[in-house]
């Protein structure tokens, strides 16, 4: 599929009559009863209601007649209305870009054209999606806020310690993947290839003299690939826990080294030392360190002074003091 570009018009409905769909660029005024173009009040069409406008020049946006506040075309030097110069004419107001979203509907683009100098910019429409997800975002900020400063006072008491070592275990093997043709890691084997699908957005943007522009632009179509290749990947995980009464260790791996495929090797190596906390009515807490000596100086049966927070009701472990 190749680019391409039209130009069609932009659609009008008389103010003064029941004239609807009037054409933007070959109805300056009202056939019914005619009543003067509002340019500030031009439209893109349905797909249905589309008329192209066959080589058509473009001289720029229409200019508002200074005196009697008409649109004019830039050929224009005076006004076809009051005879007015148009010198000094602003530029008349433009529909936002749109962009073709999946199913044809047209969607206003974020990115649109900067609304054309000296006019006063096109009241944005705010979307109701877009309302929705910035009160939700408000929602999480406020409670993000509220969970780091709302704290209340308490005392804990430390009921229990636990320990938690862990290493990864990750195995040599052929794995299945998927991605560009071009960029296929040495040594994969091809399985397959996918047909290349370009990725295709039209775009219409108002020409500001009663046309606008479709322009429609396709990505380079990709060609993607499913090979397989040898590699190590996350196979399981060994641990060791205890209490106070065993000192930590690390499990033992009984691993099939080497490089072959099947071949196994340690991964990424975890600790974690754990203190449980009792709290007012039996509510326990918990707090962990990477640290065993931080751990086991909370000796058990030990009360100390802590803050809650109350959003979460959890424990804030920064606040433990004897
Ligand atoms: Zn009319
Ligand atoms: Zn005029």
């Amino acid at each position: 599929m190749s680019p391409y570009e039209k130009t069609y018009e932009m659609l009008w409905d008389c103010e003064y009559c029941s004239e609807k769909k009037l054409l933007g660029l070959s109805q300056r005024f009202c056939p019914t009863c005619g009543g003067p173009q509002n340019p500030a009040k031009r439209y893109f069409p349905s797909d249905a209601d589309k008329v192209a406008v066959e080589d058509h020049p473009y001289v720029g946006a229409d200019l508002t007649c200074p005196a009697c506040r008409q649109a004019m075309s830039r050929r224009c030097n005076n006004c076809s209305n009051c005879g007015s110069p148009l010198q000094g004419g602003r530029e008349v107001a433009m529909r936002g870009q749109e962009q073709q979203g999946q199913g044809g509907a047209w969607q206003p683009r974020d990115a649109g054209p900067m609304p054309p100098q000296g006019a006063a910019p096109a009241p944005a429409k705010k979307s109701r999606a877009g309302l929705v997800i910035g009160l939700v975002v408000l929602a999480l900020v406020v409670l993000l806020v509220l969970r780091a400063t709302l704290k209340k006072d308490a005392e804990v008491t430390v009921s229990g310690h636990e320990w938690r070592r862990e290493i990864a275990v990750e195995r040599f093997d052929e794995v299945e993947d998927k991605g560009p043709c071009s960029s296929v890691p040495s040594g994969a084997r091809i399985v397959a290839r996918g047909k290349a699908e370009p990725t295709c957005t039209t775009k219409r943007s108002d020409n500001g003299d009663g046309t606008f522009k479709e322009k429609k632009e396709c990505t380079e179509a990709v060609e993607q690939c499913t090979y397989k290749v040898e590699r190590w990947k996350a196979l399981s995980s060994v641990k060791e826990t205890g209490g106070l009464d065993r000192e930590p260790v690390w499990p033992v791996l009984r691993l099939r080294e080497g490089t072959c495929r099947g071949c196994e090797r340690a991964g990424e190596k975890t600790e974690a030392y754990k203190v449980s906390f009792t709290g007012a009515a039996g509510k326990e807490f918990s707090c962990s360190w990477k640290d065993a000596a931080k751990w086991r100086a909370y000796t058990k049966g030990a009360k100390f002074k802590a803050k809650i927070r109350v959003v979460g009701g959890d424990l804030d472990c920064d606040s433990l003091k004897p």
